[in-house]
């Protein structure tokens, strides 16, 4: 049975920090005893550089470097471990394919389709992008409930997507996030992506599963989808390492990202030829302890399984929400679906006249860990006339009493800002 007061004892924060209410994982996540070890395992037992040396220690680092490759290649169902490209996180991805990838194909007058509720990750390489090719970058906004406008939903509940509008064949690109790190809106990426690829079959899709890949199961042949990126450290990994996924031919067709070392098949004074993917895309000495202690994460999560890690995060989220309603009434105003079914492990809320600031600052002096700003979502607080918001993201390793901590420390910032509104 899933029992998060038995997961915390797999986090030695907790025992460094035995008062911490974390509740900011949307962020980056903790990190359980075994990622750690498996970090520092290869700094004390086999740090040699991968690829390179054919003396035994430099064989082992590379063994167990591609090995993340293959579990994380079957963690998300690709084809083939080739598809799996490391990188230094969700932002490099993304990059990566703005610059390899988009470069190459975007003309004049081009389209990429986004939306509202990106993380500038997601926004700005496209924006950039844009910019510089003549083409036209197309926003799909959110409806009341902060869900995407284009989607509605019929009887039963299943998600209809209009396309007509917004993707044309003039469209190259749709990128979107799978779950957004501000509003907590889970988007219906399958239906998404299907009816673009109706509408247009050319249509390259990227989706951003930074905030998904650690709550939810993705299948990438199921979402049928072109490229799938991520982020270690959200995933209870180490930070510095992430994942771009993408078919094969697709991969094929791009140009390198960087050069150097690690990437070329030959280099002679005329001309470089490259090497097969991934290699040609992970130039250099990569981040080796950390992709090696990738695997380990995958391996915490499959234990616990995203069933019971889904259920446990909803039931927080929904004692969450309605104990703050029932606590500040009026007061406060959050963000995101009423739907819980819609809503990650994540409730984004202001409390009138009271600053985002102010109340990240109050609850820390109670060790509450909370995410206070606009959460690298500018457009998205533009479009809803919000400066900053207060974010409290979950995971595994949170519990009702944390639940109990927040409110107990919100009333105290309630107490001592409310003189001020
Ligand atoms: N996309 C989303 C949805 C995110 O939440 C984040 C991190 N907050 C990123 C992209 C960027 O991830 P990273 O900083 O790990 O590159």
């Amino acid at each position: 049975m899933f029992n998060p007061k038995q997961v915390r004892d797999d986090f030695p924060i907790y025992y460094h920090n035995p008062d911490l209410v974390y509740l900011d994982s949307s962020a980056t996540s903790l990190k359980p005893i075994s990622v750690i070890n498996k970090l520092t395992d290869y700094y004390k037992k086999y740090s040699a550089n991968i690829h390179r040396g054919i003396y035994q220690l430099a064989e082992k680092a590379s063994e167990e470097y591609e090995e993340t490759r293959k579990i994380l290649s079957l963690f998300i169902n690709s084809k083939i471990p080739e598809e799996i490209i490391f990188t230094k996180g969700t932002t490099e991805s993304l990059n990566l394919i703005a610059a390899s990838l988009g470069s190459d194909i975007l003309q004049e007058g081009d389209e990429i389709v986004t939306t509202i509720m990106e993380h500038h990750a997601n926004f700005v390489p496209w924006q950039q992008l844009v910019e510089r090719n003549g083409a036209i970058l197309k926003v799909i906004g959110i409806n009341d409930q902060h869900e995407l406008g284009i989607v509605t939903y019929n009887y039963a509940g299943k998600a209809i997507i209009d396309f007509e509008e917004i993707i044309t064949n003039r469209t190259k690109i749709l990128a979107l996030t799978y779950v957004s790190n501000t509003l907590g809106t889970i988007n219906p990426v399958k239906e998404i992506i299907k009816a673009a690829k109706k509408k247009n079959p050319q249509i390259i899709t990227v989706v951003d599963a930074a905030q998904a890949i650690p709550h939810y199961e993705i299948d990438v042949r199921d979402l049928d989808c072109d490229f799938l990126v991520f982020s270690g450290h959200k995933m209870l990994g180490p930070t510095g390492v992430g994942v771009l996924w993408g078919k094969k031919k697709l991969l094929e067709s791009m140009r390198p990202y960087q050069f150097g070392g690690d990437m070329i098949r030959e280099v002679k004074l005329e001309q470089t030829t490259f090497a097969d993917v991934p290699h040609k895309f992970e130039a250099g000495t990569p981040p080796i302890a950390e992709v090696i202690a990738l695997k380990e994460s995958v391996a915490y999560l499959n234990y616990y399984g995203f069933e019971d890690i889904r259920k446990h995060e909803t039931s927080l989220v929904t004692t969450a929400v309605s104990q703050l309603q029932d606590e500040f009434g009026e007061l406060i105003h959050i963000l995101g679906p009423q739907n819980p079914k819609n809503r990650a492990g994540i409730v984004t809320f202001t409390l009138n006249g009271i600053h985002p600031h102010d109340i990240a600052q109050v609850l820390d002096e109670s060790q509450v860990c909370v995410r206070a700003g606009h959460h690298c979502t500018m457009p998205l607080h533009d479009s809803l006339g919000l400066a900053a918001t207060v974010r409290v993201s979950f995971y595994l390793y949170n519990t009702k009493d944390d639940i109990d901590k927040l409110i107990t420390g919100l009333k105290r910032a309630v107490s001592l800002l409310k003189k001020n509104i």
